[in-house]
């Protein structure tokens, strides 16, 4: 079998599409001698090898030490160079490459190949003796290390002390004779810490290097970032093994980075720095201020350190033309590493270079607009997730940061208010145009209306799906949760962080996207919705065949919705239309009352309010469907539970606190989602629904009279199992809306239908689709159906499966296609056996989330539906998902 894979000199044995077997890295560095660039000659071992290695209790394929060697020949064949020559010496760099980048593996060791010996060849090679030896002890540091496991503590303490003793201060002030007796030192250090000397054979050090990149493929920190990123275990990692060249050889030497275009802007221009003098880790180390490439860059910076440009012009016009040669190549904005040795450019690394959601968006469309790309694959390169960073207002990054605390990033975006620190002050501040920031412990149901009048969340306790990061994200606020450093004392109205206290109406800012909590206001930088993301929405919308749809019921989330291209309400959840003031008292009276009269009586009182409701709703939506849910939750989530509230709702409605706390021990469930909810409400109360359905067909034909836009109201009844159900509320809605036209003396056209959320609805649809017209997949509570695990409870061990890897995804977050999936996709078949035109949608959380949305465009549904935050990322998530 074939483990090693060459290149150099203009041609490679692998290329740019073999990044599973050799890695991100190596694939490209073949690609690039390919192409003729300038890169130094070198051989990757393959994932394959990797794979082997643990498979074979960590040993190598029997003919891998003979591939090593031809290819190590090669090289020296290229470069007219050998291991171990006392006249043209080789040294090799020895680099981890797998098919992702993968912060937490052994990255690199340079200048393999030194021993006591050959350093005495490279000074006379390089007539450079210090140069050599500064060489050399870098390798020792690095090789100790990475492959033998010696802290860099060692090595800094030895230097720290050299240079006091010298009485220098910096690394360039040592002399060659210097570094002679510290690389004796850290040669002794070493010997002592492992008990034997430091290897002096070059192949017994390259066999070191090698197994040292690929046992770090299973150490800790490689293996946790492995899980974070969904990197499967099996891929493995490559090991590239290179002919050394140095920054490090003088004045006419340089090593540095660069991006093909800016990547935190997407401008078009390049982007980088360097460092004279230098070898690869000293550009990140951050010991000196690495320099402006251009010198455009070096002006727009304000340095008076000279760009590359000015001082290695050459170079600098050679590494211009193979930045343009490999972005059109690579049809992407790349990211560059190089080195120049002695005026002589050399390319190191190139490849597709990571940058922020703006910069994505102008170089997608700036590459299609220059011809680089289609406009379809500008649409596929941007990750839909990451247009959430820019629907909110975020900190100016040019802003002074005066961080007090560090959260989680729960919800992004930033805000700035004043501190509260209960939901009813949030209320009654922003009532008098206050802005306010919620700081909690945690939050809970009843904090919403608290979260609803905040900017911004603050929470203590608390991870990435607890109740204030769910919410929040569901109401596109910024929230910042689990920031345990405060101590938050609602009582007293005080929050203590790092000997500083804050008091209520004190202004502090959050920043959802990095979780920090910051004093006072901050600069920010408000969204900006038209230019480039409004070119790819464009586009997106040009390609996608799904409709996208918004669960909203309040204007203002209707409003948003709307201007950020929803095309119609999915869900329009009405049980949060009665927890307002002066709902939830004619509410509370109608789930008091013993008789059907006294119910209606109430809910004549709500009516006219539902109606309004509804009405402004069809206005904002102005002609788009509009689906509307009867009321779904248990009742009791309308009373009030402890006795302090009972007491004080008791009074306020005029009735003996007995008889309500009564109604609400009547009304305890042990499940209360499994329990009296649902349709399974309007079979019991069918004056509830004949109420909504009234308000929702008079809301319609007002609406169509005001506006002129004809509006076909579509009614979803929740939680059906058996189509007797249905058919039961079915046959009071059709009631309803006949007594409505009758009285109105005009025809509506409206659809009844039903959620799909009871694994027996999905099993019986065929039956179920006699009567409802359309579905509308409520994957919410048909994933807690399903599973038969807590919506509300299960994130508790669902993380431990996920750490135990039994699960890889939470099933409430991304669709689980193979179990739920599946019921969605035999209800969806039944559905259209029965009704081939049947509509078909999706409304649950998963509606937003763009692998679940690629499902959705496979079983053909109709239109997803999702929080308005989210609608421009199903918009585009719905067009990748198309092509
Ligand atoms: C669902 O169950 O998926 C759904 C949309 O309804 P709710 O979340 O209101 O139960
Ligand atoms: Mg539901």
């Amino acid at each position: 079998a074939k483990w090693v894979y060459s290149f150099g000199d203009g041609a490679a044995e692998g290329r740019a599409g073999d990044k599973n077997l050799l890695g991100g890295k190596g694939a490209n560095l073949a690609e690039m001698c390919s192409l003729g660039l300038p890169v130094p000659p070198g051989f990757t071992v393959t994932t394959e090898v990797c794979s082997y290695y643990y498979a074979h209790n960590q040993s190598y394929p029997p003919e891998l030490k003979d591939q090593v060697l031809a290819a190590l020949h090669r090289v020296g064949e290229i470069t007219g160079r050998r291991f171990g020559d006392k006249d043209k010496l080789l040294l090799v760099s020895v680099r981890s490459g797998a098919r992702a980048s993968m912060p937490g593996m052994m990255d690199t060791v340079l200048n393999l190949g030194l021993n006591d010996e050959t350093v005495e060849a490279l000074a006379k090679d390089a007539s450079d003796e210090r140069f050599a030896w500064d060489s050399y002890r870098r390798f020792i540091q690095m090789y100790s290390n990475v492959v033998l496991d010696i802290d860099h503590e060692h090595f800094e303490e030895i230097l720290e002390d050299s240079k006091a003793r010298l009485g220098v201060e910096l690394d360039t002030e040592i002399k060659a004779a210097d570094w002679r007796k510290i690389v004796g030192l850290y040669k002794g250090r070493v010997e002592e810490e492992l008990g034997s000397p430091f290897p002096q054979d070059p192949q017994e050090q390259l066999w070191g290097a090698i197994g040292a990149v690929f046992s770090s493929w299973m150490n800790q920190r490689a293996i946790t970032y492995r899980r974070l990123h969904d990197i499967p275990e099996s891929w493995g990692t490559a090991v590239n093994v290179q002919a050394m060249v140095f920054g490090n050889m003088g004045e006419t030497s340089a090593t540095g980075v660069a991006f093909t275009r800016n990547p935190s802007t997407g401008e078009k221009a390049l982007y980088g720095e360097f460092l004279v003098n230098a070898q690869g880790e000293d550009v990140v180390a951050g010991i000196r201020t690495p320099q402006n490439i251009t010198e455009e860059a070096r002006i727009a910076a304000g340095s008076d350190q000279p760009s590359l440009e000015k001082v290695m012009p050459e170079a600098f016009g050679e590494f211009v033309r193979i930045a343009g040669v490999l972005e059109k190549h690579y049809r992407d904005m790349q990211d560059l590493e190089f080195t120049i040795e002695r005026g002589k450019l050399w390319m190191l690394q190139t490849r597709s270079g990571k940058r922020t959601a703006k910069a994505a968006l102008k170089t997608a469309v700036e590459m299609a607009g220059e011809g680089l790309i289609t406009r379809d694959e500008a649409v596929a390169r941007i990750d839909p997730a990451s247009l959430d960073q820019l629907l909110h207002p975020t900190i100016d990054p040019k802003a002074e940061r005066n961080v007090v605390a560090v959260g989680l990033p729960a919800s992004p975006g930033a805000a700035t208010g004043e501190i509260v620190f209960t939901s009813d002050e949030a209320e009654d501040l922003k009532k008098q145009g206050r802005k306010v920031v919620l700081v909690r412990v945690e939050t809970s149901p009843e904090d919403i209306h608290g979260m609803h009048a905040s900017e911004g969340i603050l929470t203590t306790r608390g991870g990435m799906t607890s109740h204030a990061a769910v919410v929040a994200r569901g109401m596109g606020k910024p929230c910042v949760s689990g920031a345990g450093s405060l101590r938050v004392d609602a009582r007293a109205g005080t929050m203590m962080v790092m000997g500083q206290t804050f008091r209520k109406g004190d202004i502090i800012t959050i920043d959802g996207s990095s979780g920090q909590v910051l004093k006072g206001a901050v600069p920010m930088l408000q969204p900006e919705l038209s230019g480039d993301f409004a070119a790819i929405m464009e586009w997106a919308d040009g390609i996608r065949r799904m409709k996208v749809r918004t669960n909203a019921e309040t204007p203002a989330d209707a409003r948003m919705a709307r201007s950020f291209g929803a095309e119609g309400i999915g869900l329009c959840r009405t049980e949060h239309m009665f927890f307002d003031e002066d709902r939830i008292v004619a509410m509370r009276e109608m789930i008091l009352s013993d008789t059907e009269d006294g119910r209606r009586k109430a809910l004549t009182k709500l009516l006219p309010m539902q109606r309004a409701d509804f009405g402004e709703l069809f206005e904002i939506m102005a002609g788009l469907p509009v689906t509307i849910r009867l009321l779904d939750p248990p009742l009791h989530e309308f009373l009030p539970h402890t006795d302090e509230e009972i007491a004080e709702v008791a009074t306020a409605m005029g009735v003996a606190p007995e008889k309500l706390r009564q109604r609400t021990e009547e009304l305890h469930e042990f499940n209360p989602m499994l329990g009296h909810r649902g349709c399974r409400l309007a079979v019991s109360y069918p004056e509830i629904a004949e109420m909504q359905a009234r308000a929702i067909f008079e809301a319609a034909v007002e609406s169509a009279k005001k506006t002129g836009n004809p509006v076909v109201p579509e009614v979803m009844i929740p939680l059906v199992g058996l189509v007797k159900e249905l058919d039961f509320v079915k046959a009071s809605i059709d009631k309803v809306a006949k007594e409505v036209m009758a009285e109105a003396g005009t025809e509506i056209t409206y659809l009844v239908g039903t959620m799909i959320e009871l694994p027996r609805a999905a099993l019986r649809a065929q039956k179920i689709a006699e009567s409802a017209e359309f579905f509308s997949f409520g994957t919410n509570d048909l994933t807690q159906t399903t599973f038969g695990i807590s919506r509300d409870d299960a994130s508790s061990f669902l993380e431990t499966y996920r750490q135990k890897g039994i699960i890889e995804q939470d099933p409430f977050v991304s669709i689980d296609v193979d179990g739920v999936g599946e019921l969605v996709r035999i209800a969806a078949e039944k559905g259209r056996q029965t009704r081939s035109d049947i509509k078909l949608g999706i409304c649950g959380e998963h509606g937003g989330d763009p692998a679940s949305i690629r499902f959705c465009e496979e079983v053909g549904l109709d239109y997803v539906s999702c929080s308005p935050f989210r609608v421009p990322i199903a918009r585009l998530a719905a067009a990748q998902a198309a092509v």
